[in-house]
């Protein structure tokens, strides 16, 4: 697997800089490369965390949701930022009381409790809220884990803040062992636990059970906090529960989510957390004051008072995504079972090259850098038709890419899941 934040065409910082026939800058000093630089040693030789930015017709690489707001909720929202606009000269609402209390309201019947405003909390996106974690809970001295593969930003948010990072492995259909994962908790003790669910890059929901293993081992060392980084919860089939059902049960149970997919907000940076409100307490102790601007706030409002309008989206995107996981089945592709936006699938002898060779038909999907599989996002279904379409196209041109054995078909499989595989 890559170093995380490198994808196969990720950015990459060079060590060596600016270019070193660059023009001096109006002062006349040179310009510094970042080698250079009095940079921390631990950042040294990092990649920042990016898919690549093509332009291509069809992009299904970073899991947004392909709908546009509608024209009369494109109005609401200028209309909002208009009027947020009078007041601009003022700090806005430092606690954001009235954008909490409506993600409250949201949240409830998801987690089946009075849960109140003094539960919740908003940031810039969920990184942000991932980050003021991490400045609470973790740094120096402290590890925070991870069962990969999995969203690599939580790796990267704990290592910008200085908290050590321990890798524990899925299996081999990505799931986690509760008996396993409870037993190395008590043994590392780690400051935080992230579970992502449905996890990103596989698609793949966490049962219950397996969260409540892993909080009653991190009460039982009293070490840490579990973060469930619900980012694509809409997105649940019927009947697959949010872990916002067990905050009752455990005080150092955090959930966090995000208005950028189901709620079409990805340009917005809206992200928010439900928690016990000790919890909240503690991540105002790190952020910034007046973090949330009042452009962010009232946009955030806004789309909530549309919540109806915006997931109603979610069940097209979801239609697209069970056509994705039926149809790449169906062409003998091992597919993780998905209750995300996106679906992860393989295996292919050089998932590289069959990233390369989509995006020469136009589409651009992501290579995660986990070998053998790729990641590719429900859009559209003119998107998905063009997507199928060139899969086939060079799988057929190409069937060396095939992992060996090929596909499942030649196996005389009908059902492949990654688990068989
Ligand atoms: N968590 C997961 C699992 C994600 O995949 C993403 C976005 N790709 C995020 C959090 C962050 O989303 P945002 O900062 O836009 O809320």
């Amino acid at each position: 697997m890559s170093a995380p934040g490198s994808g196969p065409a990720g950015v990459r910082i060079s060590g060596g800089g600016a270019d070193p026939a660059a023009p001096a800058d109006p002062a006349g000093v040179s310009s510094p490369r970042l080698a250079d630089l009095p940079l921390r040693d631990d950042l040294r030789g990092q990649s920042p965390y990016g898919a690549p930015q093509i332009d291509v017709p069809v992009r299904l690489n970073t899991n947004e949701n392909p709908h546009a707001p509608s024209p009369g909720l494109v109005d609401a929202l200028g209309k909002a930022a208009t009027l947020a606009a009078t007041g601009v000269n003022r700090y806005p609402d430092r606690d954001v009381e009235d954008l909490r209390a409506d993600l409250a309201a949201y949240l409830r019947p998801d987690a089946g409790f009075a849960l109140t405003p003094a539960w919740v909390w908003a940031a810039n996106g969920s990184n942000e809220v991932l980050q003021q974690i991490c400045q609470a809970f973790g740094g120096p001295g402290r590890i925070a884990v991870g069962f990969e593969p999995s969203y690599s930003m939580h790796h990267l948010i704990a290592q910008a803040t200085a908290t050590g990072w321990h890798r524990l492995e899925r299996g081999a259909d990505f799931s986690v062992d509760p008996i396993e994962a409870a037993e190395q908790i008590r043994r590392l003790r780690p400051a935080i636990v992230f579970l992502a669910s449905p996890n990103n890059p596989t698609g793949t929901a966490m049962p219950l059970d397996v969260i409540a293993a892993v909080c009653d081992a991190v009460t039982e060392t009293g070490a840490g906090v579990v973060v469930v980084d619900e980012a694509y919860a809409e997105f649940r089939r019927r009947g697959v529960p949010s872990a916002l059902t067990l905050l009752p049960r455990y005080g150092r149970l955090l959930v966090t989510r995000t208005m950028s997919k189901a709620f079409t907000l990805a340009g917005a940076r809206v992200g928010y957390l439900a928690a016990h409100p000790a919890v909240v307490d503690a991540l105002q102790l790190v952020r910034l004051p007046y973090h949330l601007s009042v452009f962010t706030q009232a946009v955030a409002r806004t789309a909530l008072a549309h919540a109806g309008e915006l997931l109603g989206t979610v069940e097209a995107v979801k239609g697209q995504r069970d056509r994705l996981v039926a149809e790449l089945t169906e062409l003998g592709c091992a597919v993780a079972p998905s209750d995300a936006n996106f679906v992860f699938f393989g295996r292919f002898a050089d998932q590289a090259e069959v990233w390369r060779r989509l995006l020469e038909h136009g589409v651009l999907i992501r290579d995660v850098g986990i070998g053998g599989y790729l990641r590719v996002t429900a859009g559209l279904p003119g998107e998905t038709d063009a997507f199928l379409a060139a899969l086939r196209t060079v799988l057929a041109e190409a069937p060396q890419l095939w992992a060996p054995g090929g596909p499942a078909g030649a196996e005389g499989n009908t059902t492949t899941s990654v688990a068989e595989r």
